[in-house]
């Protein structure tokens, strides 16, 4: 089947009190993929995960999820996802082994079916099957609602920053199960504020600010561009026009003396790219760099856009 795993089609949100969260989002998810949702704080994510999760009402467009819109057939949806929320939220009642029995229960998973003590050892959580939940470490919980997600084999798994207040040790456990089950045929969608994350882990990479959708490629092709970097050049004399040279992206005369390059550390580095000022014949008397950051990412892209 060549369907998405996800389809989302002008999807929008407006909070109660007026917040539009999202503002008519567009994408697919193609099956079999780490699919990584990355934006700033406030940006939206949790948002559009809640919406697939049931938890949010949309307020317009559509979703499915493995071909079954969330509108129209909602249990097969729902069948369809596992879903680790931003928030921790715990029963602390039940021991680990307990939670996976029950919600396997939920979602009526037949007794022989179930694989909570597999699903235990899968996130490292053997020993603590029969322990009180309470007693887990935040690490240990964020494990349990990772395995709690995919008590009913879901073919899809959504994370929503799985990875914020976890330690690198953690963290590097998590990424592995999380590659395992891909290698399985799980479609994996992560949600985070970390270029570097979505970077290490995915195939494809949507980013999403200010509840709009500007970017959704593969994970290489959006990595180029933030290899831009910016580095501004005082001369030693007042200038009608910028020079040019193959090394620059892109180079605009910001003041008489004053230009602003914009290169690819990808190509070249930054004495490259100033022996191409002098070779111009042009002395340097001053020069700063910026590093492009996600937040440079956005703008070069909605520049672009
Ligand atoms: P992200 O997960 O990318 O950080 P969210 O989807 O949580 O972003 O939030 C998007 C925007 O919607 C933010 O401005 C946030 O303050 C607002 N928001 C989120 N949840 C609610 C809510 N329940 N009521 C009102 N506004 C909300
Ligand atoms: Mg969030």
């Amino acid at each position: 089947m060549t369907e998405a795993a996800i389809s989302i089609r002008e999807l929008a949100k407006t909070y109660k009190g007026g917040k539009r969260a999202l503002d008519g989002v567009t994408f697919d998810v193609p099956r079999g993929q780490i699919f990584g949702l990355l934006g700033p704080n406030g940006a939206g994510k949790s948002t559009l995960i809640n919406i697939l999760s049931g938890m949010v009402m949309k307020t317009s467009g559509t979703a499915s999820i493995w071909g079954f819109d969330i509108d129209e057939r909602p249990r097969n949806a729902k069948a369809s996802i596992g879903i680790v929320p931003q928030e921790i939220v715990f029963d602390p009642f039940f021991t680990p082994y307990e939670t996976l029995e029950l919600f396997a229960g939920l979602y009526g998973v037949p007794k022989p079916q179930r694989k909570s003590m597999e699903l235990l050892r899968a996130v490292h959580l053997e020993d603590k099957a029969n322990a009180y939940s309470r007693t887990l470490s935040g690490g240990m919980k964020r494990r349990l609602l990772v395995a709690k997600a995919m008590v009913h084999s879901p073919p899809v798994l959504v994370l929503d920053e799985p990875t914020a207040g976890v330690d690198i040790e953690l963290r590097q456990q998590l990424w592995a199960y999380v590659r395992e089950l891909n290698a399985q045929g799980v479609t994996v969608v992560l949600t985070t504020h970390y270029l570097e994350e979505a970077e290490e882990l995915c195939d494809r990479i949507a980013i999403i600010n200010h509840g709009r959708l500007i970017a959704n490629e593969p994970t290489r092709e959006l990595v180029n561009k933030a290899q831009e970097k910016l580095v501004q050049v005082t001369v030693d004399r007042d200038l009608d026009s910028p020079p040019a040279a193959p090394c620059f992206e892109k180079i605009v005369l910001k003041g008489e003396r004053v230009l602003e390059i914009t290169y690819s550390k990808a190509k070249v580095n930054a004495g490259e790219v100033l022996a191409a000022v002098s070779g111009a014949g042009l002395g340097i008397v001053d020069v700063s760099t910026k590093e492009a950051d996600l937040e440079d990412v956005f703008l070069s892209l909605t520049r672009a856009a």
